[in-house]
């Protein structure tokens, strides 16, 4: 199936307690249009990179089937930096430097081959972009959207009017709290939906995900990963093999929600195991259904004798 990602195409600086990486490709659309990939569906990148963008990285996008015709190159400039420092726990990380570069004008304009697609996946950017994007896509069957807490204390409005418009919202833990300005995440999930996403997605970190639809909570379990080398794009690796599953299946019933949350489980916990995007370059469908069995094992609860 057809799936438009739009986000930022990123280097990035990453230090972890096992390492260091001074420049490494990174990026919400690039990790949600790779993790996407692996699900064979048509995936279209919207964004901008600078002068500076590799050729490698762009073969790299290529050889994921990545459909290149919506990627800007600014040549005024450079790409998007970003560079983070996690602490020892790994679930809090240090923002060093943001270098917004060609990225700050960055005005997304649909090639006309993109204006159809059917699943669209808005990577966190400012609201209004996100809204733009929307604005030039005919009649798609389901928006998901990301967003992160500079956005809910910057530009809550915007937030607001794009929220109205898809269909499944993903946030963490704290940005649900942040967001529904309500500290019970069920009570928080209730509020959300309100604002417009009939679905939402809290994630939790290692503690996993829930799923909120009509009257039905779904709690996902995280894998216990025991190789965790760098966090980075471990979110927008969820994303990207959530709306990958639902693509590739077209199926929006609650139970294929339910199994779209496990993929975008199996993809952060790939994507966690190695710097940056490394691990997602060479993963297979073998390896990606054995974890999804994993997972399953994971949390089967056996039935009791129950009288
Ligand atoms: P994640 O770890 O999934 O939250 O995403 C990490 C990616 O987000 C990195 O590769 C960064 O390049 C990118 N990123 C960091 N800050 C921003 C920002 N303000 N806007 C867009 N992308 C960002």
């Amino acid at each position: 199936m057809s799936l438009l990602v739009v986000g930022s195409v990123a280097y990035d600086g990453i230090e972890t307690p096992f390492g260091k990486r001074d420049r490494i490709l990174g990026g919400s659309a690039t990790y949600i249009s790779v993790a996407s990939s692996y699900f064979d569906n048509q995936v279209r990148l919207v964004g901008v990179v600078g002068h500076d963008f590799a050729d490698e990285d762009i073969e790299f996008l290529k050889s994921k089937r990545v459909d290149l015709e919506g990627l800007q190159i600014d040549r005024s400039g450079k790409t998007f930096f970003w560079q983070g420092r996690y602490h020892y726990d790994l679930n809090n990380r240090d923002t060093l430097d943001t270098q917004l570069n060609v990225f700050e004008h960055f005005d997304p304009v649909l090639p006309e081959s993109y204006r159809g697609s059917r699943y669209v996946a808005l990577g966190n950017i400012e609201p209004g972009l996100q809204g733009k994007v929307l604005d030039q896509v005919s009649d798609a069957d389901f928006v998901v959207m990301d967003t992160m807490n500079f956005w809910i204390e910057g530009n809550l409005e915007g937030l607001k009017k794009t929220l109205k418009r898809v269909n499944l919202l993903v946030i963490n833990d704290s940005e649900a709290r942040e967001l529904a300005d309500e500290p019970n995440l069920i009570k928080a999930a209730g509020i959300i939906r309100e604002m417009g996403p009939e679905a939402l997605i809290i994630k939790k970190g290692e503690h996993g995900a829930l799923l909120f639809t009509d009257g039905e909570i779904f709690s996902a379990p995280a894998y216990p990963v025991v190789d965790i080398f760098d966090p980075t794009g471990a979110g927008d690796s969820f994303l990207g093999g959530l709306i990958g599953w639902l693509a590739y299946t077209d199926d929006l019933s609650p139970l294929n929600m339910r199994r779209a949350v496990i993929f975008g489980s199996v993809m952060a916990s790939f994507c966690v195991e190695e710097f940056g995007p490394d691990r997602l370059r060479s993963l297979n469908e073998q390896q990606i259904y054995d974890r999804y069995r994993a997972f399953r094992e994971l949390s089967e609860i056996p039935s009791p004798e129950l009288a």
